[in-house]
């Protein structure tokens, strides 16, 4: 029988960690550890503990599974429970199947880079592979998220047929690294446009065009994107911003991307006005913890009902 291990269950990994344990067979194992007890504790509550244990710490998890999936905020929280895992040695049970961990944090390339070849060069001789998301929360309960993968050819089939319990796609982008490259490269995107479309839906009005219109018209047009057609920030204004991605994450993510390829001495023309821009919204009290398209209420928007 498999054994599953799930570190950091927050508003990802607990949806993540549940159909996990929903699609492998009954008989597997699944351990997982929160530094937040409350939400370990919620998982055993809701799927019951004969399907779900709580280990004492990271340390536990690691020793007793055999694929342990990681979705932790920041990269001082992945280099920090990697630090803790490899303090002292672990050593792999006689006979067990190498160990596998797949990061699906959001974190950068060189953190992520660097924990795999320690991981890699350890005594357990494990492999570690990079595996962030796309799809949000919504996508995580539904089991429907896009990983994208950074990982050794040969270890592909492995990681995809744990993956397939959590999400519809997985992308293969080539070496370790290059899933969080292509996780950053998408939402540096994802960040720009979101800004182009609150200005443009912001002066548009003030102008005298309809939003409805404007919306029509872009998503048929060139400038048609997932901010205008899904995420429009006229359309989000109804509902106050709440819900969808945090603005605080798209500036997290914003500025890993940036730094990321100020690192590797790629020019980037907007990158570091837009990370200021999202520094400035997240800061006003009306846009702060809301959907990051309240860009648009910070230039002055209007907003109907
Ligand atoms: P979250 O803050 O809701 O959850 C993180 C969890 O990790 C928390 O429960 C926290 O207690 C736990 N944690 C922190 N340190 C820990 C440690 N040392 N040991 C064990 N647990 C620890 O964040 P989230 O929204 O679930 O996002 C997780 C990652 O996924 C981030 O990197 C984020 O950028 C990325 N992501 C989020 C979304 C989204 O829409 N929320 C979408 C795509 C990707």
């Amino acid at each position: 029988d498999a054994s599953w291990g799930f570190i950091g269950l927050g508003r990802m990994g607990y949806p993540m960690a549940k159909n996990l344990r929903l699609k492998v067979p009954k008989e597997d194992t699944l351990l997982v550890f929160d530094v937040n007890a409350a939400s370990s504790e919620a998982l055993v509550k809701e799927l019951g503990a004969d399907r779900v244990k709580v280990a004492k710490d990271v340390r536990e998890v690691a020793e007793e599974s055999d694929t342990i999936i990681t979705m932790l905020p920041e990269p001082h929280h992945v280099k920090g429970v990697f630090g803790e895992l490899f303090a002292m040695p672990i050593m792999p049970s006689p006979g067990a199947p190498q160990k596998l961990f797949i990061d699906c944090s959001t974190i950068d390339p060189t953190t992520s880079t660097q924990v795999g070849e320690m991981v890699r060069n350890s005594y357990m001789k494990a492999e570690f592979v990079d595996a962030p998301v796309s799809g949000g929360v919504v996508g995580a309960e539904a089991g429907t998220l896009t990983f994208m993968l950074g990982a050794p050819d040969s270890i592909v089939p492995r990681v995809e047929s744990v993956l397939q319990h959590m999400g519809k796609r997985t992308l293969h982008c080539g070496k370790p690294g290059t899933g969080i490259v292509g996780k950053l490269a998408n939402n540096y995107i994802l960040a720009m446009e979101n800004i182009a479309v609150a200005e443009a839906f912001n002066f548009g009005t003030k102008m005298g065009l309809d939003a409805q219109v404007l919306k029509d018209l872009v998503g048929c047009s060139t400038g048609k994107c997932w901010s205008n057609d899904i995420n429009n920030p006229v359309d989000n204004a109804k509902k106050d911003f709440v819900g969808g991605f945090g603005i605080s994450l798209m500036r997290k993510d914003l500025g890993l991307a940036v730094a990321a390829a100020e690192k590797a001495k790629a020019k980037l023309l907007i990158g570091r006005p837009a990370l200021e821009a999202y520094e400035a919204v997240e800061k006003v009290e009306e846009c702060k913890g809301r959907d990051f398209s309240v860009v648009y209420r910070y230039l002055g928007g209007e907003e109907k009902k």
